[in-house]
């Protein structure tokens, strides 16, 4: 195993930075309407430093200790994303930490964070995860749970609903998410629809390596690129 040197992770970056401009041009959007989110999980704190001297300020991390870890010897003015599934027991270490946590699938998990804001005296920005697909692996809740968390999260001081975020399943041709994104948007429109005091859907957090250009195309203001940006992951 080796990571990929400078000059291909300054590459990659382009590359996907070509490809989020011609979707947005392709769906007429502006380029500012979409975040692209650069996920460094397993990558070390170098290869996030060369990111972000080419201008990348928007990391994400699928488990808090990474950002623990990575945070004090990087940049202050990195925000960090907290995309991953995220335990209780974690929260009390990642509510001042993360701009934004993507992975709320449930009353309990909100609770936990309304707890720990109050302590912090913070408004914890977050999205609802949503598991549109209805994989069995997955995290996130179905799009009625989603329905009936956001009336109940409306009350919490601490918490400001953002948005939504889906995992896509894993597919051969990205044409097949399509119908995915476009049903996360539909829920995102359903909730305006209701005016529920507190409760913004300005952000869809959706599309990954295989499928940020679909994302995009269908409504997606945040795109989570990992091995697209720093190749291929390794673990263990
Ligand atoms: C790892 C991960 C990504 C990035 O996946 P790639 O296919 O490598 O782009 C995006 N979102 C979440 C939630 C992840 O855990």
């Amino acid at each position: 195993m080796s990571f990929i040197d400078e000059k291909e992770l300054q590459d990659n970056l382009k590359e996907v930075e070509a490809k989020i401009c011609a979707a947005c041009e392709r769906s007429g959007r502006k380029r500012e309407e979409v975040t692209l989110i650069a996920v460094s999980k397993t990558k070390p704190s170098e290869m996030v430093q060369t990111l972000y001297n080419e201008g990348v300020r928007d990391f994400g991390e699928n488990k808090v200790q990474e950002i623990i870890a990575k945070a004090p010897i990087l940049p202050k003015d990195i925000k960090w994303h907290m995309i991953g599934h995220l335990q209780r027991n974690k929260v009390k270490q990642v509510v001042d930490k993360a701009c934004l946590i993507h992975s709320v699938d449930s009353l309990r998990l909100a609770e936990e964070i309304e707890k720990e804001a109050d302590k912090h005296n913070l408004v914890v920005p977050i999205l609802l995860e949503v598991n549109i697909a209805g994989e069995e692996s997955k995290f996130g809740m179905t799009k009625k749970e989603a329905l009936d968390l956001v009336v109940l999260l409306s009350q919490f001081r601490h918490i400001a609903v953002k948005g939504l975020m889906t995992i896509a399943p894993n597919v051969e041709n990205s044409e097949e998410n399509r119908p995915i994104f476009h049903d996360l948007k539909q829920l995102s429109v359903d909730i305006i629809n209701k005016n529920i005091d507190n409760i913004s859907m300005d952000v869809l957090s959706m599309g990954m390596t295989n499928d940020y250009e679909v994302a995009i195309e269908e409504g997606a203001t945040i795109v989570r690129v990992g091995t697209g940006i720093f190749g291929t992951r390794y673990y263990g």
